[in-house]
């Protein structure tokens, strides 16, 4: 079916999570400007959909892979020998073969198509990036409450009598909540903030916990220990809604603030204090996303700690409070079409081939497949093909080398992108995908003050021959002719999304505001039965779930691998711990080629402290070298430009991650150069018990000049 231009400019913003509304400003088709964007990836919207660089038509490799040696080919051709390439390796290794993968980039796009090709293709083979970040907090939460807790999702800041941002530098992150907490803090709203370093939610703070990185479950049990022991927790919550409570409160005796202070280097004042605060302060929200709960092997230990403090102080699903968002979808069971992570699988006899099958239950729940083992996979056979939508898998994910070989290795590699990345140079066909304002698409938000659905037409043509990521699934899947057509086309696909809410997406685009509203509710856990979607019913600080897949069912502090506790030898070389930051002018691997964003960044930049640079003989803006212990690349080295910040943390540097430069040599694309991920080892743990990734931050690290 042909898809109409909508008529009034507006559309979603999908470069981050924040989904802003935008309109385009559109003159004789062309995209000429944006209005209602919050950061600067929404206003260079028009700059990526007409940069020059933009693929826009399918390619096909004609030389060795990553010989950079291209042909451009019609659709036709591109359907055809895909899907007779996917038919093969279907017949010759099983379906089970095929990995789809996307990253953040194109956002719920790149999910989309990936489900539907869990369908077409029969594959439960797939990862989105966000492994590593959301899901450790989500599993933990399930594990806890049966539900999401701590995502930003539905927040309501201006209900909030505090707010403690736990690793989460939201200004960069999430711009649009960045204003929304600035504007509750000066109506009065208390903040915490959990950060090593000054981010500038630290200077609006009460109470700023400049925290040893990796350190943040000691910290969360310090202040389980002070809010029991002196009573401070919601007595009525915790008696008629939560099981547990004597054995969380028996095992954080021994966790005391004087425990956790030489920990995290802290005061234990502060923790006292923090504690404090934050239990006296109801509705408290508390929001970690993907600071502290993730990309560690402690990151499910730590979102537990955070679920248990919420429980504990009664902020379950309250105004103000932490809200959990999944219920909202539940309620009008949109969830199970809009969400499809657990209602589309691949066909049943798949499910034992998934990857991590019986390690990971909790992953496999939210048909996740494990990562290490796919890669791994592409070097011994268990992978054989991959698709992947907007993912720039080589930068993105860890062991950037092994990635990079791996991929050579397929019999076939699909990448759809809007530029040819490290990840596109080895595959055997690039395809040219749609922007945000050139698809028709619905979103899910849950930004205060309600939840809605809404849905919008593209807002131009697509460039060049650009086709929706969605629509090279379903045109592949009914080539291969492999048995049931699940969906028509997008409209079709759109169409099914919408069918619990009785409505198509056409009619929906003629709504007003074109959306559907969730009447928003509180303490839904009342009137449901069971209240939480946990074994017990109840909110579990004694998780059964974990305690049955043998993780610690109580919240539990392990020293990470390096720390200067529990490997000192190594942090005699390595001397400081290296931890990640964000840029305002990037979403993760994006926006490398786009001039007005990269003026913003033009380098690779290593935060630094002064004092232990200065006895380095580094000077602020000198390019040093970094280096981790991790054996199997202790040659190899990444490099930064420093920039001395003197509130750092003095054993902390700072860097971004996802750096590649599109402007240096392909195939590589200077994706070791600067990327912490070069430097990683997938090949050996320890992995986090829950989802499997390695240490990807707070990790021992040495600098040296130039
Ligand atoms: S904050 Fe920026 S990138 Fe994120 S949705 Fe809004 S405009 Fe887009």
């Amino acid at each position: 079916m042909e898809s109409k231009i909508s008529p009034d400019g507006k559309f979603l913003c999908l470069r981050c999570h924040q989904k802003c509304h935008l309109t385009g400003q559109v003159s004789d088709g062309k995209l000429v400007g944006i209005e209602g964007a919050t950061c600067i990836k929404g206003r260079t919207i028009p700059d990526l959909v007409y940069h020059p660089d933009r693929v826009l038509y399918p390619q096909k490799r004609v030389g060795e892979k990553g010989s950079g040696k291209w042909e451009r080919i019609s659709w036709e051709q591109a359907i055809e020998e895909i899907a007779a390439k996917m038919n093969e390796v279907t017949d010759k290794y099983g379906s089970e073969t095929i990995y789809l993968s996307t990253g953040s980039g194109q956002k719920q796009i790149g999910n989309q198509a990936c489900e539907i090709g869990k369908k077409f293709f029969d594959t439960p083979q797939t990862h989105w990036g966000r492994y590593t970040c959301i899901i450790p907090q989500a599993t933990a939460d399930f594990g806890t409450a049966g539900e999401t807790l701590a995502y930003e999702y539905c927040a309501e800041y201006s209900k909030s009598k505090l707010i403690m941002l736990w690793g989460a530098n939201v200004d960069l992150t999430c711009p649009a909540q960045a204003r929304d907490i600035r504007e509750a803090v000066r109506g009065g709203t208390k903040l915490i903030v959990v950060d090593p370093r000054a981010i500038p939610m630290a200077k609006k703070a009460n109470l700023w916990l400049k925290i040893k990185p990796g350190t943040d479950t000691a910290l969360g049990l310090g202040m389980i220990n002070v809010i029991i022991n002196e009573e401070l927790y919601d007595k009525d919550f915790v008696k008629n809604w939560t099981v547990g409570f004597e054995r969380l409160k028996a095992h954080v005796q021994e966790f005391t603030p004087a425990w956790a202070a030489p920990i995290t280097d802290l005061s234990e004042a502060d923790i006292i204090a923090a504690a404090r605060l934050y239990a006296k302060t109801p509705p408290a929200t508390l929001y970690a996303r993907t600071g502290a709960a993730a990309q560690q092997i402690n990151s499910s230990q730590n979102a537990r700690t955070m679920a248990c403090l919420i429980g504990l102080c009664g902020n379950v699903d309250v105004p103000g409070g932490n809200i959990p968002y999944l219920r909202t979808f539940n309620a009008k069971y949109f969830y199970h079409s809009y969400t499809t992570r657990m209602s589309l699988r691949a066909s049943p006899n798949k499910e034992n081939k998934f990857f991590g099958f019986g390690k990971y239950p909790m992953m496999h729940m939210i048909s996740m497949c494990d990562m290490p083992t796919c890669i791994r996979g592409m070097h011994d056979g268990r992978t054989r093909a991959a698709w992947i939508v907007a993912n720039n898998l080589v930068v993105s994910d860890q062991d950037s080398r092994m990635v990079f070989e791996g991929l050579k290795k397929l019999k076939l590699v699909v990448v759809s992108d809007y530029f040819m990345t490290p990840t596109a140079e080895v595959a055997d066909y690039v395809l040219p995908a749609c922007s945000y304002a050139e698809i028709d698409n619905i979103v899910g938000t849950f930004q205060e003050p309600y939840d809605y659905a809404i849905a919008h037409r593209k807002i131009i043509e697509p460039q060049g021959e650009c086709w929706d990521d969605r629509k090279m699934v379903i045109e592949v899947g009914k080539k291969m002719g492999r048995g049931e057509v699940f969906w028509e086309d997008v409209e079709d696909w759109l169409d099914w999304r919408l069918k619990y809410l009785g409505k198509t997406f056409d009619e929906m685009c003629n709504m007003p505001d074109h959306k559907i509203d969730f009447p928003r509710s509180y303490r839904r856990y009342e009137k449901s039965v069971p209240g939480f979607g946990t074994p017990s019913g109840k909110f579990e600080f004694y998780s059964e779930i974990l305690d049955v897949i043998g993780t610690e069912p109580l919240p539990t502090f392990r020293e990470n691998p390096e720390s200067p506790v529990s490997s000192p030898e190594i942090f005699k070389e390595y001397p400081f711990i290296y931890m990640q930051v964000r840029l305002a002018g990037f979403q993760h691997t994006e926006g490398r080629q786009i001039e007005r964003q990269r003026k913003m960044h033009p380098d690779p930049i290593l935060e630094m402290h002064p004092d232990p640079a200065g006895k380095l003989g580094i000077s602020d803006g000198d390019w040093v070298k970094l280096q981790i212990a991790e054996q199997k690349y202790k040659d190899k080295h990444i490099s930064f430009r420093v920039k001395l910040v003197d509130t750092m943390h003095p054993e902390t540097v700072g860097a971004a991650h996802g750096w590649w430069f599109p402007e240096k040599p392909a195939p590589e694309h200077g994706a070791f150069d600067s990327n912490i991920n070069a430097l990683l080892s997938m090949e050996h743990g320890p992995y986090e018990p829950l989802v499997g990734n390695i240490q990807q931050r707070a990790i021992a690290c040495k600098v040296t000049k130039a």
